[in-house]
């Protein structure tokens, strides 16, 4: 059946039913939900923590293509992005508003596994979908709108501007695998099967880092951004809020192992102009990093250090201090 067919409210009235039959009534979001899916607005009753909120969109054809892009990671990587950029602040992901516009030639299937996917991870991280607003148009789009707080009592927050010299620069995971999953399915490049599932997973269902980014509060951590530009771009984005400099070891990048086995020479450029890894990048001082070492559950790499010279830059370089020249080193390639 056709979105046409069944009408805009006929949708709404599925997607609600999907909706609701799915998700966990016992989590905070919803004990505090007093209007969900329904009326003209969303209402919930708000403690006094900080607020957070946050909006990105997706639009076909800019940010994905129906043909490498199956809708139930649609739906995921819509919501995983905006998780993403809650996780970056240190804060908790809650509420979740989702503006979608369709052709009317839509298969409601389709529909429904985009909605397949975003459920599945709004449960993942206990948000609750509270409502949105469905339209045609001639392409698809999905805006998704995440409301967050806060967790600490405080209301310490990790933010782009708090880097200071003398802070050492870590991300958490590995970088690139994204970047060439997208490539991957673009050019329909045929890897061994292990390294397909892989890079087609970071691309199409990254893993928001929404409980590292609480932990980094927790112990202490200021200053952090999610990787979605890009390594440089991201830590660039940093030094000019924070006002410094970054220096950044080329050899201590953590590229993704699949990326370096089938990527060889433009390995290093997936890894820091590829973008879309959602990892976090953030910066202590060393004692801070080794704590956040041993607490979280996932891979944490330290590759260089903030300094005051050069506010606004990262200057790469080898473990000898000397400069690098990415564009020699294959970064070109990219064409970023
Ligand atoms: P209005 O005309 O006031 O904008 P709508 O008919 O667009 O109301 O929406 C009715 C209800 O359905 C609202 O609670 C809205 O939040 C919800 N809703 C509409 N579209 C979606 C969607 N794509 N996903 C989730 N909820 C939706
Ligand atoms: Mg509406």
């Amino acid at each position: 059946m056709k979105v046409s067919e069944l009408g805009e409210f006929g949708l709404i009235d599925l997607l609600t039913g999907m909706i609701s039959t799915s998700q966990n009534k016992s989590a905070a979001a919803y004990q505090n939900l007093i209007i969900g899916i329904g009326d003209d607005a969303a209402a919930w009753k708000g403690d006094s923590a900080t607020q957070l909120a946050t909006t990105d969109s997706l639009f076909q054809d800019v940010h994905f293509r129906l043909s490498t892009t199956p809708w139930y990671e649609l739906g995921w990587k819509a919501l995983a992005v905006n998780l993403s950029d809650i996780a970056a602040m240190g804060g908790v992901p809650e509420y979740a508003v989702v503006s979608l516009a369709l052709p009317p030639d839509t298969e409601v299937d389709d529909v429904k596994a985009l909605y397949q996917g975003m459920i599945e991870l709004a449960q993942r991280f206990e948000v609750a979908l509270i409502g949105g607003d469905t339209c045609r148009a001639p392409l698809v789009s999905i805006t998704i709108t995440v409301l967050g707080s806060a967790r600490d009592k405080d209301g310490r927050m990790l933010t782009r501007s708090a880097a200071r010299p003398g802070d050492k620069i870590a991300v958490t995971g590995a970088l690139g695998a994204a970047a060439a999953g997208m490539e991957m399915l673009d050019k329909k490049l045929q890897l061994d099967a292990e390294s397909s599932r892989q890079l087609r997973q970071a691309f199409l269902q990254p893993e928001p880092r929404v409980a590292e980014g609480q932990q980094l509060v927790a112990l202490g951590v200021k200053a952090a951004i999610d990787i979605s530009d890009g390594l440089i771009s991201d830590l660039k984005h940093v030094c000019e809020a924070s006002r410094v400099g970054a220096r950044v070891e080329v050899e201590r990048i953590p590229v993704a192992p699949a990326v370096r086995a089938n990527f060889k020479d433009r390995a290093l450029a997936l890894a820091t102009a590829g973008g879309e890894d959602y990892e976090l990048l953030f910066t202590a001082s060393e004692e801070k990093i080794a704590k956040v070492k041993t607490a979280l559950s996932c891979p944490v790499t330290t590759i260089g250090e903030i300094v005051a010279e050069g506010p606004g830059n990262v200057v790469m370089v080898d473990a000898h201090g000397a400069p690098v020249d990415l564009e020699k080193s294959g970064w070109e390639h990219f064409g970023a």
